[in-house]
């Protein structure tokens, strides 16, 4: 089965590659020919899933999925959440980002916080599921690592004594929030191509 994923992001498409396995032919709106940007102007992270999936179902009736990430850091009343792609200014820098949040994190010694991420699949006009996952953990006092991308120098899942980016992509995918939520896809996808 070929799906289109939403996304640009080379680190997301080969974790979703290495979550839904060989079964699953994944493929990107540059695949399609379409490089502009998908909007997500929504206010939580469930409706930004639902608008990109359904932004790409609009343009090119073919079974998709989106997702949308957000970091939630409790000290912060929430912050960044549906803003973490831009939460250092409109241009989307990781280094920024990462920056500004350990800047205002600094001092607070409750450093509780937690990735979520909403996937929307779309297989048909009728056909509109949601797949949720989550990883708990704690902000780090200073970046660690080199892989992975985004936050995860400075994220520390619970249990770990390092970052998420100091584990390998295999280790992150276990525990990840993208992981959690890609997993309920790949299993209902599974039941739903075997019916
Ligand atoms: P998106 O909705 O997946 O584009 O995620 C929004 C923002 O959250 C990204 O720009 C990243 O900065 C951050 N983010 C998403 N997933 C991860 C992750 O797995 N690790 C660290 N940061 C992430």
């Amino acid at each position: 089965m070929e799906l289109l994923f939403a996304t640009a992001n080379k680190h997301k498409l080969s974790e979703a590659i290495e979550i839904l396995g060989p079964c699953f032919n994944l493929t990107t709106p540059l695949a399609f020919g379409f490089s502009g940007e998908i909007p997500e102007t929504a206010l939580t992270l469930e409706e930004n899933s639902l608008m990109k999936a359904s932004f790409l179902w609009d343009m090119f009736h073919h079974p998709c999925f989106a997702d949308d990430t957000g970091l939630i850091v409790d000290a912060l009343g929430g912050r960044p959440g549906v803003h973490s792609a831009r939460y250092a200014g409109p241009e989307g820098d990781s280094v920024k980002n990462t920056n500004l949040l350990l800047q205002e994190m600094r001092g607070i010694t409750s450093r509780r916080a937690r990735f979520a991420t909403c996937v929307t699949l779309i297989l048909s006009k009728e056909e509109i599921f949601l797949f949720e996952g989550r990883v708990e953990g704690r902000i780090a006092n200073e970046p660690s690592g080199t892989g992975g991308f985004g936050y995860d120098p400075v994220f520390i899942p619970d249990g770990y004594d390092k970052t998420l980016a100091e584990l390998t992509p295999q280790e992150k995918n276990i525990i990840s929030h993208r992981g959690e939520a890609m997993r309920k896809l790949s299993e209902f996808l599974n039941q739903y191509c075997s019916k």
